[in-house]
């Protein structure tokens, strides 16, 4: 029977597959193996399973030796267990996972959990329903003895080959991952994978999840509530990123009408390619640099192919994720910010310094502690000032970077002029350790994100550190309206046009505008056609985006007249309710 889910929309198109869910688990690992490493995680999981059913003889044994004292519960408890790990059921489906999948064994295991789970649910008899616990505890303690057991196989993104996709009858159809959550790290891992839509139960609109599936350009609905509870494993689904439904189970009729969308949506990106090579100038002749966001130095290639002149944005901090607590050295940052620098071909590329913390945690192992406002905690710059030897170790990588190319280096999340002078000096230190390694680096400009409030309302300060700004509308926008960006329920009050988050906007590009400084835009708002005329009317010559968005944006780029922008964003700038001059 057809239902549809209502969510928030993060990335546009519209994506018609079969469900791969992911379950509630997210501290187990997900990801594709190669078909050679096929029989290993079999052997993983069948060790795995032995090894608790041995633990439960030993158990049984135990509790014979203590006679009529042994709890009779215990023993009956020992006897369920063992007949459910015993179960061919589950070996054969986490088999079918593995092979026909190429899941990894903890991601098949669970994957099987969940269809025999729903089982248990739809089973008549309580006594057997409630054996769906028993199931859950049997493979939790699997997965804890493989978690002991290190894999084989290293988690790495992988992408599908020609050959793979013809010995998978699964990749016939299209796949779309329906999880609970997924976190930036578990987003980097599918970035080169076969999935063509994502939908998740949380997450707001501008979370760091939310902006790594818009990089991946593939229509994906965050805040879909129970989505992961109510789809099941293979359904067919429909994901409409733009309107931000889920779909489940379409009916024929309903399958054609989003079959045409998907056609549509495809000829207007072959109308926008056009514009590829065509120079970003507004009708009265001004010049707009439209710039990329990227993830990883492999990113490059996308950005050059959508036109754009650069990058804005290089979060750094994705080379830090899936690592397991052993961070990159100098060297093999080095290595990374000079693909991208190559890879960009001469066009400036700005590092940004790692932002991790609040929702970007990098996972265990490394400063995991939960904190009780991560928003607001050991975040970003403040993270890297607290390790001064991981920063200089960052700060040094991008200054031999800078010798291949132009490099700019963006520091996020200050707030203070002491983090200001502290950072400058820690600069000045990797500068002069280089120079006694006798190591060639190049030189750089330096900017700051405004993206705390009380950055935006000490921009003097800024100004006089800095050689250029770009503005952090996501955080901006969290820290002036108290939301946070990544919870769903308070994701209606997140608001890019409440008239205090324009003010300090309007303030920042005014004055870097009229001290002769650069400034961009390297938030969510830039790549939002729907603000393109404002921040333009606004004074705003640098947007930075994901690839994907470039070519809308220049498209309306091209259309504004900034001579007529500028009163009317004056307008907007002093209306109570700015979104209704925006037809918001
Ligand atoms: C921002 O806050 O707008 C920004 C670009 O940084 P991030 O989204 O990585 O926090
Ligand atoms: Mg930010």
């Amino acid at each position: 029977m057809t239902f549809s889910i209502h969510g928030l929309p993060v990335a546009r198109g519209i994506a018609i597959g079969r469900a791969v869910l992911m379950g509630g688990r997210v501290d187990v690992a997900h990801y594709f193996i190669d078909p050679a490493q096929v029989d290993a995680e079999i052997a993983r999981v069948r060790e795995g399973r032995n090894a608790v059913i041995e633990e439960i003889h030993r158990l049984q044994h135990t509790i014979s030796a203590m006679g009529k004292e042994a709890p009779h519960e215990l023993s009956a408890l020992l006897d369920v267990h063992l007949m459910l790990l015993q179960d061919e059921d589950l070996i054969t489906g986490v088999k079918h996972w593995i092979r026909e999948r190429l899941y990894n064994a903890e991601w098949a295991l669970t994957t099987q959990l969940e269809q025999l789970s729903r089982q248990f649910d739809e089973m008549e008899d309580e006594y057997l329903r409630e054996r769906k616990a028993d199931l859950e505890q049997v493979a939790e303690r699997i997965l804890r003895y493989m978690k002991g057991v290190a894999s084989p196989v290293a988690p790495t993104p992988r992408r599908k080959t020609q050959q793979d996709l013809l010995l998978d009858d699964s990749v016939d159809v299209p796949l779309v991952l329906v999880a609970h959550d997924l976190s930036p790290a578990d987003m980097l891992q599918f970035k080169q994978s076969v999935f063509a839509g994502f939908v998740t139960d949380v997450g707001g609109r501008n979370s760091h999840t939310a902006i790594v599936a818009r990089s991946m350009d593939i229509p994906a609905v965050v805040g879909a509530r129970s989505a992961s509870q109510l789809v099941r494993q293979d359904d067919w689904v429909i994901i409409d990123g733009d309107d931000g439904v889920l779909i489940v189970d379409p009916s024929p009729i309903i399958l054609a009408e989003y079959g045409f969308k998907q056609r549509q949506a495809e000829l207007e990106r072959g109308r926008l390619a056009r514009l590829r090579h065509t120079p970003a100038v507004t009708i009265d002749g001004l010049k707009v640099e439209l710039l990329a966001n990227i993830e990883m130095p492999e990113d490059a290639p996308a950005a050059l192919e959508a036109g754009a002149v650069g990058v804005g944005l290089f979060r750094s901090e994705f080379l830090f994720m899936n690592r397991k607590g052993r961070l990159p050295d100098e060297d093999e940052q080095y290595e990374a910010y000079r693909r991208a620098v190559e890879g960009m071909q001469g066009l400036p590329v700005t590092i940004r310094t790692i932002d991790v913390g609040a929702d970007k945690p990098l996972d265990d192992g490394h400063r995991e502690e939960a904190h009780l406002n991560p928003a607001l905690g050991l975040r970003a710059i403040r993270w890297s000032l607290a390790d001064p030897a991981m920063f200089l170790t960052q700060l040094r990588a991008v200054l031999r970077a800078a010798a291949h190319g132009k490099v700019n280096l963006l520091i996020p999340m200050l707030a203070h002029a002491s983090e200001i002078r502290q950072t400058l000096s820690l600069l000045d230190f990797a500068r002069a350790e280089l120079d006694n390694r006798g190591v060639a680096y190049g030189s750089m400009q330096v900017g700051a994100m405004i993206e705390i409030p009380a950055a935006a309302l000490t921009l003097r300060t800024f100004l006089r550190y800095f050689d250029f700004l770009s503005i952090g509308t996501n955080d901006l926008i969290q820290y002036t309206l108290a939301i946070d960006r990544a919870d769903e329920s308070v994701a209606h009050l997140y608001d890019p046009l409440h008239p205090a988050v324009l003010q300090l906007v309007a303030q920042t590009i005014a004055e870097c505008n009229a001290q002769g400084k650069g400034v961009s835009v390297c938030g969510e708002m830039a790549g939002d056609i729907g603000f393109t005329r404002l921040l333009l009317g606004l004074g705003l010559r640098s947007f930075s985006m994901h690839p994907a968005q470039i070519l809308a944006v220049k498209q309306e780029v091209l259309r504004a007249d900034t001579r007529r922008l500028e009163g009317w964003a004056q307008e907007v700038l002093a209306a109570e309710d700015p979104g209704k001059l925006l037809g918001q």
